[in-house]
């Protein structure tokens, strides 16, 4: 496998009744690249990331993963094998604290029972240890040290997004999904949200972003694909994205396209 396929859409299509979801859709993702899937509402984007995560099945079509095919596998197996991804409803225990939320994201590394942590064994002590070392590194890498005792429930909504995307972190995957991760964010949650994604890529994660919020996904993105009625429109970097007239005409009606204000007044200069 080269870096150049680490993940690998090809042809995915998926049918819901006399809908066609997602049709012959493909797209490449490098080692170490955020890309960024932007569309109307409806287009198919979400509908993309359940079929990368194993959340849904493909009509047909192929996904490879690390040069393996890992097309129609099961969630647990998907995540287990690097891909994480968040949700767009926080998926929060909100009655825990931050820690503990990232505790219960690293579960699966459990490996002592009940029997060894009733007597406070050494090897109950030992992963005890290394469970801290583990949510420390995930509060470092959100920015969330200060947080760590709080109850979920009790954080600005800015934070419990920035606490899913430690959960979905806490597992270290090599590729994350995100999902709307800027929705309902005022601008300086987006800014915020903005920086940790770039730092996240700075650790070694490879990204794939669904997002609208056009500030963020000019902020962060190598390259852009666009859907639209669940078919690939347009493919390339924000500039060119930016200035597409058909992705401009995709997204009239829709009225969700709003280009930042460094796009806009780019434009303007070069007009004026
Ligand atoms: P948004 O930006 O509004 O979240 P989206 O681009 O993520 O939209 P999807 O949620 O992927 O769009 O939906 C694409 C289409 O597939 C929509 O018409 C949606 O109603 C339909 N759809 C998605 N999931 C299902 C399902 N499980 N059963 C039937 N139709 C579905």
């Amino acid at each position: 496998m080269s870096s150049e396929n680490y993940l690998q859409v090809t042809d995915l299509t998926v049918k819901y009744g006399g809908l066609l979801a997602v049709n012959k859709f493909c797209m490449t993702v490098k080692q170490g690249e955020i890309v960024s899937l932007i569309g109307p509402n409806g287009a198919g984007k979400t509908t993309v990331l359940n079929l990368l995560t194993g959340f849904a099945r493909p009509s047909g079509g192929r996904i490879d993963f690390r040069g393996r095919d890992v097309t129609g596998l099961p969630p647990a197996w998907i995540a287990a094998n690097g891909i994480r991804r968040t949700f767009q409803q926080n998926s929060l225990m909100f009655d825990l604290t931050v820690g503990e939320n990232i505790r219960a994201g690293l579960h699966t590394r459990v490996s002592t029972g009940l029997f060894a942590s009733l007597f406070n064994s050494a090897a109950f002590r030992e992963e005890d240890r290394t469970m801290r070392i583990a949510v420390d590194r995930v509060l470092d890498a959100v920015g969330m040290q200060a947080q760590r005792d709080v109850a979920a429930r009790n954080l600005p909504f800015g934070d419990q997004r920035k606490l899913g995307i430690g959960i979905a972190i806490a597992a270290q995957p090599s590729l994350l999904l995100l999902d709307e991760p800027a929705a309902g964010l005022n601008p300086d949650e987006s800014a915020q949200l903005t920086a940790l994604i770039c730092r996240l890529r700075q650790d070694g994660i490879t990204i794939v972003l669904v997002e609208h919020d056009m500030r963020v996904v000019m902020g962060v993105s190598d390259r852009i694909v666009v859907l639209s009625r669940g078919e690939k429109l347009a493919e390339g970097t924000g500039p060119e994205i930016s200035t597409n007239a058909e992705v401009l005409r995709a997204y009239l009606g829709d009225g969700s396209w709003a280009m930042p204000a460094t796009v806009d007044s780019e434009h303007n200069q070069q007009e004026g």
